[in-house]
């Protein structure tokens, strides 16, 4: 496994095609040490040695120990362990820990590719190929980012119908040695600091849809493609330095006439798992929010009891059911991952048919479950951040800047007149007010909020989810028994139980 600092040297070395604000800038820039020192978080914790089960896995393909990040799901204890690490390392960073995408696109690529294989019969070898480049990915201990989102032009629109075809990302041209992809990616977190892209489709796809329903992964700096990506950085601070200063990026992905050689493609026409890539990742990606959210909630929780603390008014009523329900909020998010987790196997669930085995084997974690925590918890997002407005007050939007403390003509009358509760020093408090300023009322504290109501999918798509996955019927027929219509049958739920 490597180290923080291969990983930024690794960076250092990759061509330049990163754009940012008018400018090409290298991978290493400084702009983006503050995301780099996120990811960086999950090579030093792993290195830990009371981290290692948690934090680390033994490969299924080489039988080598790897960072837990770069493993194939082998059974329900690696779902609850992905869970579990993915909270611990989000609170360590104060947010997203941003290496989900990876482990989330490859596990289901690792799947889809090999039912894509079985469906062709032996003509293509998709699923070889990825494990190849899955042992590369475990023994390099590399980061993956994983991009879905399409640009989808008119929304009403599936993807053959739309006029510029480019609108989702395509095979344009098939050649003996490779394809010839299109399109762009668009809000591809970590992209920028990535060392392997992986493109799979962003949704069901129809037979006309067949050149959309393609998968692949490219280095960030390969040929035919350019990055356009924004920085999420914290104001910089001089005076009053943050304990952890966490950052973020996120890319569109322009795919300009770039030729992908055909072992670096792992899905190239078959629609209907097209469609199952898209739905697979997004279900692995759910489950990470399981573990994520309930991090970003004990973050949001603590900031909470901390800004009553400051304001002396820990001991009102409507701020303990305030902190109540963030709790509730928190848990019941991992709860829900935690039975995903419980119930996961190497199966998916077909509506109308019920659960069927998928895959080689691995283990896929239980799609209602997954979709039904993360619709909790993305939601909750304003509501969250209303939570933290009304406990605080208005100061969180006025809060003098650090300079003015520091100057000695203003210092020491801001001291006098920014403190409040007599219990806590006085420093503590203003460094309190400066924290809740850069997540409340900052750009960047905007963009994660709006990324954790949509990454991962919006919450309509949770509930098409649900709701499709859902047996509704059994629940009519019961209650036709129960108030005595036609058509009631008391057994309907106990038979259809979903599992
Ligand atoms: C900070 C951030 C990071 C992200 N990171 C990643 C990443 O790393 N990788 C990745 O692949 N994606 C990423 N995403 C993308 C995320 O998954 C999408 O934002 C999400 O799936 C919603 O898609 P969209 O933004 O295109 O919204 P849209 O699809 O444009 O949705 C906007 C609204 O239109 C509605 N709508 C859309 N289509 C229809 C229709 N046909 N009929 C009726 N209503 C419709 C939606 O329900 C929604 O209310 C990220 C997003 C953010 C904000």
């Amino acid at each position: 496994m490597r180290t923080k600092e291969d990983y930024i040297k690794g960076l250092g070395k990759m061509k330049r095609n990163i754009y940012y604000d008018g400018q090409l800038i290298d991978r290493d820039d400084e702009l983006q040490m503050d995301c780099l020192n996120v990811i960086g978080t999950t090579y030093e914790e792993a290195a830990k040695p009371e981290n290692q089960e948690l934090c680390t896995a033994i490969s299924h393909l080489t039988g080598e120990r790897i960072n837990r990040y770069t493993h194939i799901h082998q059974n329900t204890d690696d779902l609850h362990k992905k869970q579990d690490m993915t909270r611990m390392l989000c609170q360590k960073v104060g947010g997203c820990i941003q290496r989900c995408m990876g482990i989330d696109g490859t596990n289901a690529i690792y799947n889809v590719s090999y039912e894509a294989d079985k469906l062709n019969n032996g003509a293509t070898q998709y699923h070889e190929n990825f494990k190849k480049w899955l042992t590369r990915f475990q023994t390099e201990d590399l980061i993956g980012c994983c991009a879905q989102t399409d640009t989808k032009g008119d929304r009403q629109l599936r993807p053959a119908d739309q006029p510029n075809p480019g609108s989702y990302v395509y095979i344009k041209e098939r050649l003996k040695d490779g394809i010839v992809v299109e399109g762009c990616k668009v809000h591809i977190s970590e992209a920028s600091v990535a060392d392997e892209v992986l493109v799979l489709p962003t949704r069901a796809l129809r037979p006309v849809d067949k050149d959309y329903a393609v998968a692949f992964a490219v280095p960030g700096d390969w040929d035919g493609l350019k990055q356009v990506t924004t920085i999420h950085n914290f104001r910089p601070r001089e005076h009053y330095k943050r304990g952890f200063t966490a950052g973020a990026t996120d890319s569109y992905m322009i795919f300009d006439n770039c030729f992908v050689p055909w072992e670096r493609v792992f899905l190239a026409g078959e629609h209907q798992h097209g469609g199952a890539c898209a739905l697979l990742f997004a279900l692995f990606h759910r489950h990470s929010y399981s573990g994520c959210k309930p991090a970003i909630g004990d973050v949001i929780l603590g900031t909470a009891a901390l800004a009553a603390e400051v304001n002396n008014v820990h001991k009102a009523e409507h701020v303990r059911e305030k902190l109540a329900e963030l709790i509730m909020t928190i848990e019941l998010g991992y709860a829900a991952g935690y039975t995903a987790s419980s119930l996961g196997k190497p199966e998916v669930y077909i509506p109308g048919v019920g659960f069927v085995p998928y895959g080689p084997g691995s283990y896929i974690p239980n799609s209602i479950y997954c979709n039904v925590g993360r619709c909790l918890s993305g939601e909750a997002v304003w509501r969250e951040a209303e939570i933290l407005c009304d406990i605080s007050g208005g100061v969180t939007a006025t809060f003098p800047h650090e300079k003015d403390f520091a100057n000695p003509a203003t210092g020491d009358l801001l001291m006098k007149y920014t403190k409040r509760n007599p219990k806590m020093a006085v420093e503590d408090q203003a460094q309190f007010w400066r924290y809740l300023g850069d997540i409340l009322c900052s750009a960047t504290g905007g963009i994660m909020n709006v990324g954790n109501y949509h990454g991962g999918g919006s919450p309509i798509m949770e509930q098409i989810a649900i709701t499709t996955q859902y047996d509704i019927e059994s629940r009519k027929k019961l209650v036709k028994y129960i108030a005595g219509m036609s058509g009631g049958d008391r057994e309907a739920l106990v038979k259809t139980i979903n599992r």
